[in-house]
């Protein structure tokens, strides 16, 4: 089939449409226009290049417009802005930065794949010279040769997601003293606060400055630089760099001037074949909307997989007139924060209870290997549940090793609509350095089948006047326990349960939730009317006392 197909975007999106078309149609004329100087560049490896840790820039090239040109047969032209797309003639028309010329080109079907463009706050003094922003190789030489020219001593990140986080440790990494400051109340905000303190521990440990809840307010310059920032409460941070890590917004502009539709995200809305409300005209990538595969809402997800899988989708349909259908999107996604690897995939537990669900949670803390195979690392795994029907909504993991796997194992679970008790009986491999023989997920698995059969219920708040009892041995009791626990080890329970009043309601906690719920079942067994097992144990809630050191009754008191 003869037709001529033209792509903007030349990155994640638009380099997966324009190689999957050829492949699928050798006869394709296929023309890809890229507005900056490069196409398929390693967006996700930029902070690594402005860390150092990659040395030569040419390693973020992943191929170059004489490449595709010699294997593929495509046009990518670099520095070609499309400025307007003419959908009356099927036309598009833009810029040749190269010589300043402007363009012309028709189209049979266009692939919109533009990405989208940090969000810059409306603040006097933004467009100072030492504020920067992280989207393509462009950003990444000026930041680097800043650094390098400026040698400046101080920065500020503005923004704690992911890309903020990476940008963080990496000027720390050159030798700068970063602060992050952060809108929400914790790093990495689609993470649940159950799991965002131990980001925050990992940050602050390595000196990382941290302000939590704290935004932009405004921007002090001298001489046309940013010398201070002050955050809306009114705190000034003297810094020597201010970089910008708010978020994206989608880059619609193009398409919303020529009238295709932008739905209520804000991104441009496709159907199952990635085509836009012109069916000549298909949208991928950040840029457009995706349905939640756990909830069926529409949204925007701007992560590299979608981009690359839809792209594949839009471009063998443009070439061919069909193609299978683009799959919901589940957000599953995995960062780096210096030792701490974070990953998560579908809802967290607040957004899964926002949205109605009969929502439950387990949280664990598992070895990611068996803990005999020297090298294990702990991680912390949060399974969220329907408690309705045990479908599994989510789950969030941050650990030393191991946390990518758990979290992809959930994630291939969730796009079947999998529920706990497929979870628990997954057919996993195993061997000591792996894993354990039963895997972190199983156990997650577990606890959740035990919570949804009543016989160990699990409890986050304690309420006042339940009888605390901390079952982990007199020594750990010793080094530290929280206010008013009384410690029975859990191998004297079975004798010494008489120091308790089974009649009163009880929360049970060890270390991590293990003995606890052993203790529990003993204590039920005794005839305790009501005994909770407090959920991740002590481990959980020392965290949770170092992110809200007033929370009460969790008040943590160590052994004169
Ligand atoms: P892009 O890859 O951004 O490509 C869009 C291209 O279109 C751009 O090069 C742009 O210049 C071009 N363009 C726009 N308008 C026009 C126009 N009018 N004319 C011509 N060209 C135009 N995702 C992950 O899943 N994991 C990660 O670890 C990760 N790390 C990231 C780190 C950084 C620093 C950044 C910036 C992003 C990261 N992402 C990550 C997100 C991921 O890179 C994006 O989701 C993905 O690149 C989106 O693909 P896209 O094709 O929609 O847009």
């Amino acid at each position: 089939m003869e037709s001529r197909i033209v792509i903007i975007g030349g990155v994640a999106g638009g380099m997966s449409a324009a190689t999957r078309a050829r492949r699928m149609n050798e006869l394709a004329s296929i023309t890809v226009l890229e507005k900056t100087g490069h196409i398929s560049f390693a967006n996700c490896g930029l902070p690594y290049f402005i860390s150092g840790d990659i040395k030569d820039e040419r390693a973020l090239f992943l191929t170059t417009p004489e490449q595709v040109a010699q294997r593929y047969r495509i046009d990518a032209r670099v520095q070609h802005e499309v400025t307007r797309i003419d959908r009356e003639h099927h036309r598009v028309e833009g810029v040749n930065h190269i010589t300043g010329d402007l363009f012309s080109l028709p189209y049979d079907k266009l692939i919109l794949a533009p990405g989208a463009a940090p969000i810059v706050p409306n603040l006097p003094g933004i467009d100072a010279v030492n504020v920067f922003v992280l989207r393509n190789i462009e950003d990444a030489e000026r930041l680097n040769s800043y650094l390098e020219k400026s040698k400046p001593q101080q920065a500020v990140v503005v923004g704690a997601g992911f890309i903020g986080l990476e940008m963080a440790e990496a000027l720390q990494s050159r030798g700068l003293q970063v602060t992050v400051l952060e809108k929400a109340p914790h790093a990495l905000p689609p993470l649940d606060d159950a799991m965002g303190g131990w980001v925050e521990q990992e940050l602050v440990h390595n000196g990382i400055a941290l302000r939590m809840g704290q935004g932009l307010g405004a921007i002090t310059t001298t001489n046309g630089r940013v010398s201070a920032i002050q955050t809306e409460q009114g705190e000034s941070i003297a810094t020597d760099l201010v970089v910008l890590a708010m978020g994206v917004r989608p880059s619609t502009k193009l398409a919303q001037t020529a009238g295709v539709v932008v739905g209520a995200t804000g991104a441009i809305a496709v159907d199952k074949a990635l085509r836009t409300s012109d069916p000549d005209i298909y949208a991928v990538g950040d840029a457009t909307e995706v349905t939640q595969g756990v909830a069926d809402f529409v949204t925007r997800i701007p992560l590299a997989g979608a981009a690359n899988r839809h792209g594949r989708l839009a471009g063998e349909h443009a070439a061919t007139g069909h193609s299978r259908s683009a799959a919901s999107v589940l957000g599953t996604a995995v960062v780096r924060i210096f030792k701490l690897d974070v990953a998560m995939t579908g809802l967290s537990f607040s957004s899964a209870k926002k949205m109605g669900f009969d929502v439950e949670r387990v949280i664990i803390h598992p070895n990611d290997h068996a803990g005999y195979y020297p090298g294990a690392k702990q991680m912390h795994l949060q399974l969220v549940y329907d408690r309705s029907n045990g479908r599994v909504l989510g789950a969030q993991a941050v650990g030393g090793a191991g946390v990518d796997k758990r979290i992809d194992v959930i994630a291939t679970l969730l796009h079947f609509r999998g529920t706990i008790d497929d979870l628990a009986q997954l057919d996993l491999c195993y061997a000591p350095q792996f894993s354990g023989a039963k895997d972190p997920v199983h156990y997650a698995a577990f606890v959740a089948q035990n919570q949804q059969m009543g016989i160990s219920p699990g409890v986050e708040d304690i309420q006042a006047g339940v009888q605390l009892v901390d079952v982990r041995t007199a020594s750990e009791y010793a080094a530290g326990t929280l206010e008013g626990a009384i410690n029975i080890p859990v191998d004297n329970l079975r004798t010494e349960h008489q120091k308790l009043d089974a009649d009163k309601p009880t929360v049970v906690f060890c270390q991590v939730g293990i003995r606890g719920h052993l203790a529990t079942r003993i204590l039920k067994h005794l005839g305790f009317r009501d005994v909770r097992n407090l959920k991740g144990g002590y481990v959980q809630a020392r965290s949770r006392i170092a992110k809200l050191p007033n929370l009460l009754p969790l008040v943590e008191v160590h052994a004169k």
